[in-house]
């Protein structure tokens, strides 16, 4: 099963993909984790990326087309894997199509997470609050400030991506306002009548 998550940042791409990962045994491919963890270690495409991630924009297309190409063939992802939060651009969906191809393989489906704007600033500033209060690290650009500049990269650079895998016939949208176990349960019908696709 491969498949990606698209929705606006706090559209529930993480929560929903870690549910995935339990019930369907295949990988999250977080490029916002793999990100923070480039910066955490301090490697080359750390150092590159983390002023980009703390100002809200996106981190260039070739740096998270390398990181996901070369994740993609780990061996964990025979399976399957999930990609939460790439592609972010065209560019990038088109190296997601020939990473694919070029490996013999193919998406099952992308579902798209729709939800209303005014309830995202909401979403993230709880998920910092939650942070704090669980004495986990709370992500610099999780404040409504830089927020509302991951919200126009995702207008400008990433919502066109609906259009390009509606094109194809590949999309799928599930209504994020509903509750998180609501989600889940139309996330999987529709994984179920992918697989039954086949
Ligand atoms: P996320 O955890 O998905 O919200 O991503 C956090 C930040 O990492 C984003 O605001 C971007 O700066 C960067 N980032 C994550 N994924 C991508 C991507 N596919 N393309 C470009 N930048 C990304």
């Amino acid at each position: 099963m491969r498949l990606i998550l698209l929705g606006p940042p706090g559209a529930g791409k993480g929560t929903q993909a870690q549910r995935l990962v339990d019930k369907y045994g295949i990988p999250q491919l977080s490029t916002g984790d793999m990100l923070r963890a480039a910066v955490q270690a301090g490697s080359e495409v750390g150092k590159r990326a983390k002023a980009v991630m703390d100002a809200g924009e996106l981190v260039s297309d070739a740096i998270v087309n390398a990181i996901v190409a070369e994740r993609i063939d780990q061996a964990d992802c025979a399976k399957g894997f999930i990609l939460d939060g790439y592609p972010r651009t065209l560019v990038q969906a088109d190296a997601v199509e020939s990473m694919l191809s070029d490996r013999g393989i193919s998406l099952d489906t992308v579902i798209e997470l729709v939800v209303d704007d005014r309830a995202l600033v909401g979403r993230i500033v709880k998920r910092a609050e939650d942070a704090k209060a669980a004495g986990q690290p709370v992500r610099k650009d999780d404040n409504p400030a830089v927020f509302e500049e991951r919200l126009r990269e995702y207008y400008k650079k990433t919502a066109p991506l609906t259009g390009y895998y509606y094109a194809k016939g590949r999309l799928k949208t599930v209504d994020g306002m509903a509750s998180i176990d609501a989600v889940t349960a139309e996330i999987e019908a529709v994984l179920e009548a992918a697989a039954k696709a086949r």
